[in-house]
Order: structure tokens, then sequence, then C-alpha cells
């Protein structure tokens, strides 16, 4: 099998090692540009999704990173990770950040508030059960959890999550849907608002796993596209 990377700069990069390691799965860290070589794979892992960008600058690794997502082979951001991943993020508190994109999704940082409002909560992933077996639902853990406003066409959307309504700190657009959107995947990224590293479930793992599949010349149906930025 291929080893997998996992960006580890800052954030949940040590938990997405041990599920690798659990699945019997090579995984190494990213720090550096070369460290992205025969990779077969990567992870961008939770945390705090301004200072991941800040190192991410600090060690030139976005135009690597963005040649990464172009070849096709998979990518999966959770929280911090699916924000970088994202082509627009909204809600930051000042000014913006850097971010990898391909993923044609508008994310709102901090939809569900600080860390006081961090919640666990069942989520039913039909097309994960369909795959994996298992369980309907999937134990979602959500912390300082970003979420998905919008979705583009191409973007196939694996799970939302519905909320309830007058929740303080959700934005009005969203509120009159009382819903939005928490999983999504698109061609070979894959983008998750909550920490399936932090459960036992490895589902999510085995599903990201078996995107693998993408081949030479599907990458040219990657998200980013052959030629894009
Ligand atoms: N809201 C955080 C951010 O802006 C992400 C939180 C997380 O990754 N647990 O980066």
């Amino acid at each position: 099998t291929a080893t997998v990377g996992v960006l580890a700069l800052q954030g949940s990069y040590n938990e997405h090692l041990a599920v690798l390691r659990r699945l019997g799965v090579k995984g190494v860290q990213v720090r550096k540009p070369e460290h992205l070589n025969d990779l077969g794979a990567l992870i961008i892992p939770g945390g705090e999704s301004t200072t991941m960008a800040k190192l991410a600058e600090y060690h030139n690794l976005f135009p690597a990173l963005r040649d990464f997502v172009r070849t096709g082979k998979p990518v999966w951001g959770t929280c911090a990770g699916l924000i970088f991943l994202a082509n627009k993020a909204v809600g930051q508190k000042s000014g913006g950040q850097e971010l990898i994109g391909g993923l044609d999704c508008t994310v709102h940082r901090n939809f569900f508030g600080s860390q006081l409002e961090s919640f666990e909560t069942q989520i039913s992933v039909p097309e994960l059960a369909a795959k994996e077996g298992g369980p309907p639902c999937f134990r979602a853990v959500f912390i300082r959890a970003p979420a998905i406003l919008e979705a583009g066409p191409d973007v196939e959307i694996l799970a939302s999550y519905s909320f309830p309504i007058g929740k303080p700190t959700i934005e009005e657009a969203a509120l009159q849907e009382g819903k939005v959107i928490v999983a999504v995947r698109q061609a070979n990224l894959l983008g998750t608002a909550f920490h399936p590293e932090l459960t036992a479930d490895v589902r999510w793992h085995r599903f990201f796993l078996k995107m693998g599949k993408w081949t030479e010349e599907e990458a040219s149906t990657s998200a980013l596209g052959p030629d894009v930025q």
C-alpha cells in the first residue's frame, strides 16, 4: 500500500497517524515540501487553521500542497484541514488566511462557536455505511468546528447536521435552513468538519484510503484541474 502523509505542523496529526498504524498503513509526518514526494495520499488534520497557515507559509509548503491536490491523489481535510482545502473561508476574526483550495466550498471557520460549544453527536452517513458497513450513524466530534455553508455542483454531500434553531452563535443565513453540511467529497478531495481520528471508529479512514483508486488519467478530473493556479 501507498504511504500516507499527514501534515504535521500543528494539531491532531499524531491521532491520524495512530489510526493509520491500526489499519496497517504506513503514515509519515509532512513538515517540508520534499516530504510530499512519493506519497499516495495526504491528510490535513484539525487544529487551528490560521496558525497552521502561518506555519505552512513559513515552511514554503503552499505551492507543494497545491501541486499535490492537483495530482489527483486523495487528500482529506478534517476540521482545520477542511478549512485549508476550501476555496473560500468566512468567519475570520481579522483579515484573510492563505488556503490550499480545490474544494469548491465556502466554509465558515468557527460556525459552531468557541471551545465551550464543542460537542459530540451521532450523524447519519449513508455512503459510509454502504461502503464500510457498520452502524448507519457515525459519532462525530466537533471541536470549535467549521461548517460548509455552500457547496458547488461537483461537490457530493456525504453528511449534514441539523442544529437547534435559535442557537445564538450561528450565522443568520444558515439559520433559515437549520442545517449545514459537515462532510463532502469532490473528486480526490474529502472534507469533514468533525474529527474521526478522535473516535475508535476507523471507517472514515478506510473510506478515505479507498479513494486511492484515482489513477493518473483520472487526475485530470481532480478538483483543481491540471493548470489552475
Ligand atoms: N475553527 C478552527 C479553525 O479556525 C478549527 C478547529 C479544529 O480544527 N478543531 O482553525
